[in-house]
């Protein structure tokens, strides 16, 4: 989880400078909204890899994936500032990361395997039973 950043006497100008470049830390992705078992279940997958996160906020479904850019520099400069794609050209430090952690606001965030895995149990009253139908059926195929 990105961490939440002592803000106060920070000033507009120098929030940026008191912060470790926290909005160069991660990428998200927006993901089609999962409906299925099979599409929790890719999600189940996913999550289960380090520093992969799954939420929900007001404008759908997303992946996130904490991963510092490969251009940051170690003073928490960024190493191609002429060059930056449009999204970090659009990054306001109005409202970031330094002032909320992303999951606040957020539906639902799923952090774990097992975080997802206990609201899919929730959602699917069968969704243990996935395992064992998928398990017969690959052993009437062979
Ligand atoms: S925009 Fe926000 S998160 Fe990004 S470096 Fe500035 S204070 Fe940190
Ligand atoms: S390109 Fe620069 S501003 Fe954009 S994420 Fe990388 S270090 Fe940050």
């Amino acid at each position: 989880m990105v961490n939440r950043i002592e803000t106060r006497d920070i000033t507009s100008s120098s929030k940026c400078d008191q912060c470790t470049s926290l909005c160069c830390s991660y990428i998200t992705q927006e993901l089609d909204t999962p409906r299925s078992m099979q599409a929790f279940d890719v999600l189940l997958w996913q999550v289960a890899h380090k520093g992969v996160h799954i939420f929900k906020d007001g404008n759908g479904w997303y992946l996130l994936c904490q991963t510092q850019c490969e251009f940051l520099l170690p003073h928490n400069r960024c190493g191609i500032y002429e060059r930056r794609p449009i999204i970090c050209r659009e990054h306001s430090n109005e409202a970031c990361e330094i002032d909320a952690p992303i999951n606040d606001g957020c539906e639902l965030y799923f952090q774990t395997y097992e975080e997802l895995d206990a609201y899919c149990r929730q959602r699917f009253k069968t969704w243990d039973k996935r395992l064992e139908k998928f398990e017969a059926e690959q052993a009437r195929k062979h």
